[in-house]
């Protein structure tokens, strides 16, 4: 049984003083939330992380970057290592989200070699997927998956792919308010979880947590969840206002 999982993608949001009125309202907004019945995150912009996570305080919400290079260290001027987020308390991180791909133009090659430094050095990554809507219109949603999920996880052991969790969000529906249909949702998921079965085994598919992302909101959010292979959502927009995001959590439990 998949535990769910609700996560906040605050992308390039906030400021010093909101992310940490954003992370103190959501913390004890989800006190009477167990954590046995869901698991929460938010990834806050890298330098609000440490006030974040203080907010956090003995919450059970986890943070997460929502970015990282794969190196260990070194001449990299700009860029931030696994270890530097685990040092600061991170949990999770984001990898090949959809706005790095297709803005900041991350590749599926850079994006594995990420998936693969976070899962070594102790992060557990979220890996995220999804066709843009010209791709769809085209029919090639499910060849864009299939292979940005063998390319993102290419190398990677069955052992290591359990720490990884899978985000399937449509660029279409990505802050544009057009959600997928709970059955769109549901065919691309049932498609990474049988690839994911060919690719290791059934038993390790029906583990792994694939999340849907693209406008999900308090009033979609349950029916999405209702979906069988639907474990829990990755939320942009609706996850910068605490009511939103708890409403959203609560659909989850
Ligand atoms: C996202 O950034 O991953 C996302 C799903 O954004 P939104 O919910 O705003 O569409």
């Amino acid at each position: 049984m998949r535990k769910p999982f609700v996560a906040g993608n605050w992308k390039m949001n906030t400021d010093n003083h909101s992310s940490v009125n954003l992370a103190q309202s959501i913390a004890s907004g989800s006190s009477e939330i167990a954590e046995k019945s869901v698991s929460m995150a938010v990834f806050p912009p890298f330098v609000y992380l440490p006030s974040v996570i203080k907010a956090l305080n003995v919450s059970n919400i986890a943070a997460g970057a929502q970015d990282f290079y794969f190196e260990q260290n070194g001449a990299f001027t700009g860029e931030i290592s696994v270890s530097m987020l685990k040092d600061i308390g991170c949990t999770f991180v984001l990898c090949g989200h959809s706005e790095r791909r297709h803005v900041i133009g991350e590749t599926d090659e850079l994006i594995n070699k990420k998936v693969a430094a976070a899962i070594s050095g102790g992060l557990l990554p979220v890996l995220c997927v999804g066709e843009l809507l010209d791709e769809r219109k085209a029919s090639q949603t499910n060849e864009v998956v299939t292979r940005q999920v063998k390319n993102g996880l290419a190398g990677l052991s069955a052992e290591k792919i359990s720490a990884v969790t899978i985000a399937y969000e449509p660029v279409w529906a990505i802050g544009t308010g057009l959600t997928a249909t709970p059955q769109q949702a549901q065919e691309a998921h049932e498609l990474v979880r049988k690839l994911l079965a060919k690719m290791y085994d059934a038993r390790l598919a029906e583990e792994i947590r694939i999340l849907y992302g693209g406008s999900a909101k308090p009033d979609n959010a349950a029916e999405l969840m209702a979906q069988q292979d639907v474990d829990g959502l990755l939320v942009g927009g609706a996850s910068l206002n605490a009511d939103d995001f708890l409403a959203i959590i609560r659909a989850a439990v």
